[in-house]
């Protein structure tokens, strides 16, 4: 039984126990499509075998020194994403949330460094960026907050997508940063207007704003690029990066360029864990795997299909607002409540993930193949149709 455990999640009555790509077999032996990777995770897959071999034999050489000792593995890893990203240096941590805790920090020491006393921090409304105090803070989701005020100093909110929004705090002395995500994951896969990022990195540049990009979910490929960023042509100041980065393997990363290079100092910033050579070593087999098999690219190959044959399925019907997606982050909004239809889809068989209330949120391995593109699709319009129906032969009987 679960009643050992904290009360934090609404689990569903599922445990998995083996998985083989974008399989999953329960304790029953039943098997799952996993639309969601763990909530972009698993980019990979499960049980890949070379990150399993990695693991393993880093296992058996080195798992954990101490930051207080220089971790080749580590300033390996720092190179390979610097070099795919175009930053400049990386702080190595745990989760997302930790990499958003640093750039927060980094925030706070280039305002200090401008001489603000209090900076701020521009964040959207409908954003997630992690559940610690300052991230929650960060986040755009009063239920997130709710029960743990006082919340922290120093955040400005404004709507996501509207660069004009952000350009009215050009003469507020105390912004010192802009925090965002190129795609809203937990807030609904909103995709921004194409030139939001570059119209926020001219905003930053113009007022001495570290331009901060949350890629924590749309990072490692999933948008059919390496960073979403990249769409764009663009560089942000500070970049988080953490689930799709160790494949399973808690790692996160805070990357940064131009003017937030050096802001920390030896003292300023630490971490146990962070970065330690089993992280790493997974981590870099992650990025060797996704560049042997061209899973960037798959990525913007296979999330075209889907988004085509979700299209052509579930278009017509008026009960679908809008089906939208990046590469294998996809969103498909419903004009009414659909959480149910994560306990439908589990029964079919597929793992998907409800968000924002009423966008389906398909977040696949990006090594699926071209029958499970099809079965995920199939499945979500039959779902979808279902609950329409439902609820229309409820409103007709009532
Ligand atoms: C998941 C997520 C986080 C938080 O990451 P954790 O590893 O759960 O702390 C932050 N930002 C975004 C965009 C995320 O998707």
């Amino acid at each position: 039984m679960a009643d050992a455990l904290q009360n934090t999640y609404n689990r569903l009555p599922v445990a998995f126990v083996r998985g083989q790509g974008a399989w999953l077999w329960d304790t029953e032996g039943r098997r799952y499509l996993d639309a969601l990777s763990g909530i972009a995770v698993c980019g990979l897959g499960h049980s890949h075998p070379k990150i399993a071999s990695a693991i393993a034999d880093q296992a058996h050489t080195l798992i954990h020194t101490s930051n207080l000792y220089r971790i080749p593995l580590q300033e390996k890893l720092a190179r390979r994403l610097c070099a795919l990203s175009g930053m400049d240096q990386a702080f190595f941590c745990n989760s997302g949330a930790e990499a958003n805790e640093a750039a927060i920090k980094l925030a706070r020491l280039h305002g200090h460094r401008r001489g603000i006393e209090r900076p701020k921090i521009i964040v959207m409304e409908g954003s997630f960026h992690g559940r610690t105090l300052a991230t929650l803070t960060a986040t755009g989701n009063a239920r997130i907050q709710r029960g743990f005020e006082p919340l922290v100093d120093g955040f400005v909110r404004v709507p996501f997508g509207d660069s004009t929004a952000v350009a009215d705090y050009r003469n507020d002395p105390d912004v010192a940063a802009i925090l965002v995500e190129p795609i809203t994951g937990e807030g609904g896969i909103r995709i921004p207007p194409d030139g939001y990022l570059r119209d926020l990195r001219a905003l930053a540049t113009e007022n001495d704003w570290l331009l901060m990009l949350d890629e924590i979910q749309a990072g490692i490929g999933r948008t059919g690029e390496w960073f979403a960023y990249q769409h764009e042509e663009m560089l942000p100041d500070v970049l988080s990066l953490a689930k799709g980065l160790g494949n399973g393997m808690p790692i996160g990363a805070s990357l940064v360029a131009g003017r937030a290079v050096d802001l920390f100092t030896p003292g300023s910033h630490g971490t146990t864990f962070g970065g330690n050579p089993l992280a790493c070593r997974a981590a870099l087999a992650v990025l060797d795997v996704m560049q042997a098999e061209g899973l960037r690219e798959e990525a913007a190959r296979q999330g075209a299909q889907l988004l085509r044959l979700l299209a052509e399925r579930l278009g017509d019907r008026p009960e679908v607002v809008q089906i939208r997606g990046r590469g294998l982050m996809l969103g498909i909004e419903l004009d009414r409540p659909a959480a149910e239809l994560v306990r439908a889809a589990l029964d079919q068989g597929l793992l998907l993930n409800v968000t924002a209330e009423r966008v389906i949120r398909l977040l696949p391995p990006l090594i699926i193949n071209d029958a499970q593109v099809t079965e995920i699709a199939d499945t979500v319009s039959d779902i979808v149709a279902d609950l329409i129906n439902k609820e229309e032969r409820q409103r007709i009987s009532a």
